[in-house]
């Protein structure tokens, strides 16, 4: 990190940076710790063009999960750009490998989080998936929503870029008769929106914090469906969360559904090394 950054984030948080070491995991930005005599901050650093609206909608994000009072999230400090790079600075939170009475309080407090409520599906803001554009458009059903701005918009991108034909990709109204029976009395619920297991930390006393999200209003087995993506969280974890939320007869299969918009989104920003995963679901389903 340059000197002038350092000097302009020392008059930011009034104090002088005594120590700035790299901080890796993330994979977009560049990411740092930055300490002073008295406290550790957490910086996030991108140049690329999209990066201040990343920042903006990251911030404002952590935001809306904090003011929901179910999770906490790292307080932000400043957003802003700085010389042609624009930066996130954050509270830095100091984190531990989870005990199962993490994983338990994790999932009360997820549980917590997706009992917020709203009177419609998306919300005021697009944000962002990985460095993806996520249209949050408010939709008026569920299944309109997830359609239209989750699944369509992922299936469209992997054909332009040649990632998946045309002919292996089901039209909105196939995909609309699919999930006909499967989404049924699905209330808006405040999501995460990209919980893989990089995106909680649990701080050295124990306290779950949500990090780096992609909110929206949607159906709250979006969020369980992406833990289970890459092997799955604890199995206290779920036990905790399924005390609190109820699965029925189709939450495998509706799983399934949510994990495709996660796999299109992996097979987009990463390639054909996702072609095989998303294959697998499109046949079976459509
Ligand atoms: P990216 O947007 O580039 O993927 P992340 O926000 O996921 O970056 O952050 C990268 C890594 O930095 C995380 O996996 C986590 O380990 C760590 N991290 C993120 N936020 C904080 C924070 N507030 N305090 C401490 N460590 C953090």
């Amino acid at each position: 990190m340059n000197n002038d950054l350092k000097i302009h984030l020392s008059h930011i948080l009034k104090e002088s940076i005594t120590v700035v070491s790299p901080v890796h995991g993330g994979d977009i930005s560049s990411a740092y710790k930055v300490k002073t005599s008295n406290n550790s901050y957490f910086l996030k650093l991108n140049s690329s063009t999209n990066a201040a609206k990343m920042f903006q909608t990251e911030a404002y994000g952590l935001q809306i999960i904090n003011e929901a009072n179910t999770i906490k999230t790292p307080k932000v400090l400043a957003c802003d750009i700085f010389q042609n790079s624009s930066f996130l600075l954050m509270e830095f939170i100091e984190s531990k490998l989870p005990s199962s009475r993490d994983y338990i309080n994790l999932g009360n407090q997820l549980a917590q989080l997706h009992q917020c409520t709203s009177d419609k599906f998306g919300l005021d803001h697009d944000n962002f998936i990985g460095s993806l554009p996520q249209s949050n458009k408010p939709n008026r059903t569920w299944t309109d929503f997830y359609i239209t701005e989750r699944l369509v918009p992922q299936l469209e991108l992997a054909i332009q870029k040649q990632l998946l034909s045309k002919y292996e990709c089901p039209s909105a109204q196939n995909i609309k008769d699919f999930l006909k029976s499967l989404f049924k009395d699905i209330k808006p619920a405040l999501l995460h929106g990209d919980l893989w297991s990089g995106n909680y930390l649990i701080s050295k006393n124990g306290v779950p914090y949500l990090i780096d999200p992609a909110v929206y209003f949607g159906h709250h087995e979006v969020d369980i469906a992406m833990t289970k993506l890459f092997g799955g969280f604890d199995a206290t974890f779920y036990d905790a969360y399924y005390s609190n939320l109820k699965r029925d007869e189709n939450t495998s299969t509706r799983i399934e559904i949510y994990q495709l918009y996660y796999l299109l989104v992996h097979l987009n920003l990463f390639g054909s090394s996702y072609y095989g995963s998303v294959s697998t679901i499109l046949k079976k389903y459509f």
